[in-house]
């Protein structure tokens, strides 16, 4: 399987015209680049300018949808508008969601069934905070996000599932998971997913990591973690940072 490297842009930049020049220089950045499948997710507002996916050049994908429709919903983005947009992934549950938005596992499984439906590819993020982590609960928080999230996904949807192994306390901190912690993490999504699924699906899911992902140790969890690929956050905003990030995956 190809790998597959994500930019989550969060809030930035401020800009259409900032988003424009980033989405230029990365597109440029990665036009040779067939060996792997490179998702750049910037704020809703800015999907809209991004260029059309050129050959060889990058997918578009969301941070968030919403689980309805549409409707009386201030404020909400729905998984259909964005499918109709020809965005092709969307982020789902990101830590941030879950810590400032309250966003619930049974949101979160509403949003991927939803996004699914709509015949979008949701990352679904999953990971333990510090504490967890600290109290040997990592295992735990694996399982019941997993098995939450994914409820009532069929078997045959699960191909569309990519899982973003992210560890809350690497997110932003520049403590990236250690190769060893982030392979028995990986190890242990697959085991779960067998579990609830069967083992071939498992070993064809797309596992990607993130957490403080930078060019200097990107290669690392792609070559001894099992890792499929990235989730990266500050770093992709940041072009030519991104573009090395991304060929260390090929
Ligand atoms: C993220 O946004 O999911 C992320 C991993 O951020 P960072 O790379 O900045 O830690």
């Amino acid at each position: 399987m190809k790998n597959l490297i994500v930019a989550n842009w969060k809030l930035n930049p401020i800009s259409q015209k900032e988003a424009k020049t980033l989405l230029d220089k990365t597109k440029r950045g990665i036009k040779n680049i067939k060996n792997a499948d490179v998702v750049v997710c910037p704020p809703f507002v800015w999907l809209a300018v991004a260029p059309k996916r050129g050959k060889g050049g990058f997918i578009m994908g969301a941070q968030n949808c919403f689980w309805e429709e549409k409707g009386a919903f201030t404020g909400e983005i729905s998984a259909l508008m964005l499918a109709d947009l020809k965005i092709n992934y969307v982020i789902i549950g990101h830590s941030e969601r879950r810590k400032y938005f309250n966003e619930t596992d049974e949101q979160i499984n509403k949003k991927i069934k939803k996004s699914l439906s709509a015949k979008l590819k949701p990352i679904l993020c999953v990971g333990e905070t510090a504490e967890e982590r600290d109290s040997n609960k990592r295992a735990e928080v694996l399982e019941r996000q997993i098995t939450e999230d994914l409820k009532g996904v069929k078997k045959e949807e699960m191909k569309n599932i990519v899982i973003a192994y992210e560890p809350v306390w690497a997110i932003r901190t520049g403590n990236n998971c250690s190769v060893d912690e982030t392979m028995g993490s990986i190890l242990f999504i697959r085991k779960i997913i067998s579990k609830l699924y069967k083992r071939e699906i498992a070993d064809n899911l797309r596992i990607i990591y993130g957490g403080s992902v930078k060019s200097e140790n990107s290669g690392s969890y792609i070559k001894s973690a099992g890792a499929n690929g990235f989730l990266v956050g500050g770093a992709s905003l940041n072009a030519e940072e991104f573009v090395k990030i991304v060929k260390s995956a090929l």
